[in-house]
């Protein structure tokens, strides 16, 4: 390869196809921490005296942002970061991912807190998802149950341990994919509210942000190979080939032809957004009859989900 193209130095390692750059693993690394660093000031995601979670399951990228964090909030002695995971419940896939959170918040000296499916709904998923084949239902899939029931815990967790806000690692390419999931599902309203940085339409939630949402996957993965960073790549046995994965597909084909597809799409969702916003219907939450949780009807989803399966 060619010599770096910001130091002028170094052997290039790093080849950023939608920038023309080709960069040495310093620069490269720099350049990816200096896109978080943006991200978080341009949508004044975080403050100078803020409590973080991150939410780690164990992945490439949430224990990657878990160091890349560290490492800029170092600069803000006022600011307390912790890691925050959820045990699903899933045997040895969970189990691997949890050991290795904790060794990467070993490591960065983060306090780390866990919380369980178990713990807070009485069953853990590889329970419910005996149940489901029992029983033959076909409705939900696994991934449906795990992502009501899990969005619940983070925020239990992250009230729970009374930070102010909490830390989403996704990509910017889950982010593109979240966007086109929602216009082929046909909900493009829901583009209004998930943003790099969500609304606080409760009290009881903790706001979400997203430092990550601007940074590439293959990025990711590759800043995580450079400094060593250990993260679990075994799939979920449960993950789905579905819509999402064609989505995936079609998104890295377009973005393998045509450099800087995901950009493309993440900006002009950010541009239609406000449009989308000013014509969304504001919704009234009130607290789930069961649990306390906001919610907009009676029960919130995840009572909603464990009752039809008579489970609580
Ligand atoms: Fe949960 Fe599905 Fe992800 Fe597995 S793949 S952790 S079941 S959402
Ligand atoms: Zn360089
Ligand atoms: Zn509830």
């Amino acid at each position: 390869m060619s010599v770096c193209t910001l130091c002028g130095r170094n052997e290039a390692v790093f080849g950023r196809s939608y920038s023309g750059e080709n960069l040495c693993g310093r620069c490269f690394c720099k350049t990816v921490e200096d896109r978080v660093r943006k991200t978080i000031s341009r949508y004044e995601m975080l403050g100078h005296n803020d409590r973080i979670m991150v939410a780690v399951s164990g992945g490439k990228d949430s224990v990657t942002l878990l160091h890349i964090l560290t490492k800029i909030e170092k600069a803000f002695p006022d600011v307390v970061l912790c890691a925050g995971t959820v045990d699903e419940g899933i045997r040895e896939y969970r189990d691997e991912a949890l050991r290795i959170a904790e060794g990467n918040c070993r490591k960065l000296g983060v306090e780390h807190v866990v919380t369980s499916f178990k713990e807070l709904f009485g069953y853990g998923l590889d329970e419910i998802v005996e149940l489901l084949r029992s029983r033959e239902e076909s409705g939900l899939t696994p991934c449906s149950y795990c992502g009501v029931l899990r969005r619940k815990a983070l925020n239990v967790m992250a009230r729970e341990a009374g930070v102010d806000k909490l830390v989403i690692a996704h990509s910017l390419d889950d982010e593109t994919q979240t966007m086109l999931l929602n216009v082929v599902h046909g909900d493009p309203m829901r583009i209004a509210r998930s943003k790099p940085v969500l609304d606080v339409v409760h009290p009881k939630f903790v706001q979400r942000v997203k430092p990550l949402c601007m940074v590439p996957e293959k990025e990711i993965v590759f800043y995580a190979y450079l400094k060593g960073i250990e993260f679990q790549s075994i799939h979920c046995p449960y993950a789905q080939t579905a819509l999402r994965n064609d989505i995936r597909t079609m998104l890295n084909r377009m973005e393998h032809k045509h450099a800087g597809t995901l950009f493309t799409v993440f900006n002009s969702i950010e541009k239609i957004r406000p449009a989308l916003e000013a014509s969304a219907e504001k919704v009234k939450l009130q607290e789930c009859k069961r649990c306390g949780e906001p919610t907009v009807g009676d029960l919130c989803r995840a009572c909603q989900i464990l009752q039809e399966l008579g489970v609580s």
